[in-house]
């Protein structure tokens, strides 16, 4: 049989649509560029390339299992964020857009306040913790209670090439941690038990469970975060949070009841 690069996508794009794939085009094209190692211009001049039984066999297959809900940045492994590449699997939570707003205001912040030290509290695929490293002169130390997260996050600082500015340790918040910083940035789980339910399968079936669940009212990591920051932050040092949509106030409040005080909320 002729599969032409073409003739594969129409294929693909179809199935992933029936099988209720939001981005099903998008998703269908990174996956034949993965399979053929090829960049998305290439893969518009390469519509008439007969794809191999080989290519055609794991294109297929990468097709089975987002039609099946896994995200399509599990299958390809990769991911990018603020311009850099990093390794994702399901150990870790996928970089979001959105997260990028929370790292572009630490890092102008980081700056501006001349901040030399972070720690990254649930780092995940160290996506923030590596960014922050990379964009800016500070050091920063990466936690996670995950240690599939934590060597993800390892990997991901070697390939950004920024392994020897950051520390890594396996820790539930600041459990294993006895050092002062100048900042704390988390983006932590925030979702309230009762709503995970009804999320979407590909994270609700696929992503880390523990990186979701912020607890009955979705503040739990806030609270025990704040409640706790002064022993590990430097006078007058900083907290970054990437927070839900709705808990703007929640957050305030608990951050003013311990004292911090211009407290603002950015809109992404
Ligand atoms: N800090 C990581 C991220 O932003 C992981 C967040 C999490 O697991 N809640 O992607």
């Amino acid at each position: 049989m002729n599969n032409t690069v073409e003739k594969s996508l129409l294929w693909a794009k179809n199935i992933l649509k029936e099988n209720n794939c939001e981005a099903y085009a998008l998703d269908a094209e990174l996956l034949i560029m993965e399979v053929l190692k090829i960049s998305r211009v290439k893969l518009f001049m390469e519509q008439k390339r007969i794809l191999s039984t080989e290519e055609y066999e794991k294109f297929k297959e990468f097709v089975d299992k987002r039609a099946s809900g896994v995200p399509t940045q599990y299958i390809l492994g990769t991911c990018e964020f603020m311009s850099l590449d990093f390794n994702v699997n399901p150990y870790t939570l996928i970089p979001r857009n959105d997260t990028e707003i929370l790292v572009e205001t630490a890092i102008d912040e980081f700056k501006k306040n001349n901040v030399k030290s972070f720690i990254d509290i649930g780092t995940g695929s160290g996506c923030i913790g590596i960014s922050l490293a990379y964009y800016t002169e500070a050091e920063g130390t990466c936690v996670d209670i995950s240690e599939g997260a934590l060597e993800t996050a390892k990997i991901n600082a070697k390939n950004n090439n920024v392994y020897n500015k950051l520390k890594f340790v396996l820790s539930n918040i600041f459990e294993n941690i006895n050092e002062k910083y100048d900042a704390i940035v988390s983006n932590p789980p925030y979702i309230r038990t009762d709503v995970i339910e009804g999320l979407m399968r590909e994270v609700k079936e696929h992503e880390p469970y523990n990186a979701l669940d912020g607890g009955e009212d979705g503040l739990y990591f806030y609270r025990e975060i704040v409640d706790k920051s002064h022993k590990y932050l430097n006078e007058k040092g900083f907290i970054f949070f990437e927070i839900g949509y709705d808990q703007g106030e929640d957050v305030k409040n608990i951050l003013e009841s311990k004292g911090f005080c211009d407290v603002k909320v950015i809109k992404d």
